[in-house]
């Protein structure tokens, strides 16, 4: 009997958990869920919390009755260590596997500057979201800095905008970044202007082309000493890994778990595997992008290697399909604008992503917490 664990309950980790049930692992052998928080947060619709387009209970679910349902053990636990054969857990106690998924995501990465971590909100979870939206909702800030304008400091700067007109207060947002353009990194121009000309157009400033140094109560100090004040500064400047300690040769920079061409994380014996957010899965120049459908299809990787495994059968290797090569994303800037990013060169203005993260939603929902 394998006994095969999942560490993470977002979108690589429910799809882990789907899939090896799915293919009767679970059944033949035995799977043990392990989360740090017991749900799983729908994190693309979490800027939306901002403008009030949803509710916490829309965008969050808890997983306890799926595991249920599905015949998984579920341990509510932050794993803080994985080793050969071997996870530990916050409270010191430790699971034995004989496959392990590491599906635990990432975290804001505030690259040690000060006052970042302490001072500035992070919009990586329902909860501040939505205590953003309550700020402007009650009049309580009237201005904002968003750090990082990749595509969720720009999708949350939207949301801030919108609702803040919807209410008729004032706001004034100003996003700031070390690069010149938003979504820089995306490496899609069209798109980047089309950020840019949007968000002007909703009352946006920009501060681009200088890192942040400080962020103090009221504001960011920039590395050219200029200062941008704010109320409130949300920090969306870039993501580390899940905090997991492992052996070294199984960490790429930032805390991310190497992975290779099948998805296992090297140093831990070849049967711990990850997937989603927390891993680096890097070919020379070329990375995956960090994205729900990347997640999905990781995880869906990584099992259907584990069970070739078990039954003597080859692994395939796992072929990212969104990439720093190949950007492919839809983003929403508040309820009616939004954009399309095909490729490099293509950019289209479209609410296609609104009605695709509402039909995805929906069947999370039903999956994790029946139908609405
Ligand atoms: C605000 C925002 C907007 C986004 N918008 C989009 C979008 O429009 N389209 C898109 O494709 N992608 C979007 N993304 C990215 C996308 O949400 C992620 O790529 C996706 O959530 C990754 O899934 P994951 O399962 O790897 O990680 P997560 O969804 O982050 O899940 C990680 C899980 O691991 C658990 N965990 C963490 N640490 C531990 C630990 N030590 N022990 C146990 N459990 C742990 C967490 O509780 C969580 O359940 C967005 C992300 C954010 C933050």
């Amino acid at each position: 009997m394998a006994r095969i664990v999942v560490v993470g309950s977002g979108f690589a980790g429910v799809e882990a958990v789907r899939r090896l049930t799915g293919l009767g692992l679970c059944e033949r052998g035995e799977c043990v869920w392990v989360t740090s928080r017991p749900s799983m947060v729908f994190l693309p619709l979490v800027p939306a919390l901002v403008s009030r387009r949803y509710r916490p209970e829309d965008v969050e679910w808890s997983v306890e009755a799926y595991a249920g349902r599905l015949g998984v053990s579920l341990v509510a636990k932050r794993a803080t260590a994985v080793e050969e054969g071997r996870i530990r857990l916050e409270d010191g106690e430790t699971i034995d596997f004989d496959y392990a998924v590491i599906a635990a995501g990432a975290r804001p990465a505030f690259y040690g500057v000060p006052g970042a971590e302490e001072l500035s909100l992070t919009v990586y979870g329902a909860e501040e979201a939505w205590r953003l939206g309550g700020m402007i909702e009650e009049g309580r800030i009237q201005s904002m800095v968003v750090v990082g304008a990749g595509f969720v400091g720009v999708e949350v700067a939207a949301e801030a905008l919108w609702l803040a007109r919807r209410l008729g207060r004032e706001l004034r947002v100003t996003l700031v970044d070390m690069l010149q353009e938003p979504l820089q990194l995306l490496g899609n121009e069209k798109a980047s202007r089309l950020a840019r000309r949007l968000l002007e157009e909703m009352g946006a400033g920009f501060r681009m082309g200088q890192p942040v140094t400080r962020v103090y109560e009221g504001g960011v100090e920039l590395k050219d000493g200029s200062r941008v004040e704010g109320d409130v500064v949300i920090w969306s400047a870039g993501l580390r890994g899940p905090g997991i300690e492992a052996p070294r040769e199984a960490l790429a920079r930032g805390g991310f778990l190497r992975v290779d061409e099948y998805l296992r994380v090297p140093g831990l014996g070849g049967r711990v595997y990850a997937a989603g957010d927390a891993t680096e899965f890097r070919r020379g120049q070329c990375v995956a992008l960090k994205m729900a459908r990347e997640a999905l299809r990781s995880a869906a990787r990584a099992v259907n290697n584990i069970a070739a495994r078990m039954q003597g059968a080859g692994e395939k290797p796992y072929h990212p399909l969104i990439t720093s090569y190949r950007p492919l994303a839809g983003i929403t800037l508040g309820p009616e604008e939004g954009i399309l990013v095909l490729g490099k060169r293509l950019a289209l203005r479209s609410n296609l992503a609104h009605w695709y993260h509402e039909r995805v939603r929906r069947l999370y929902q039903e999956l994790l917490a029946g139908k609405p």
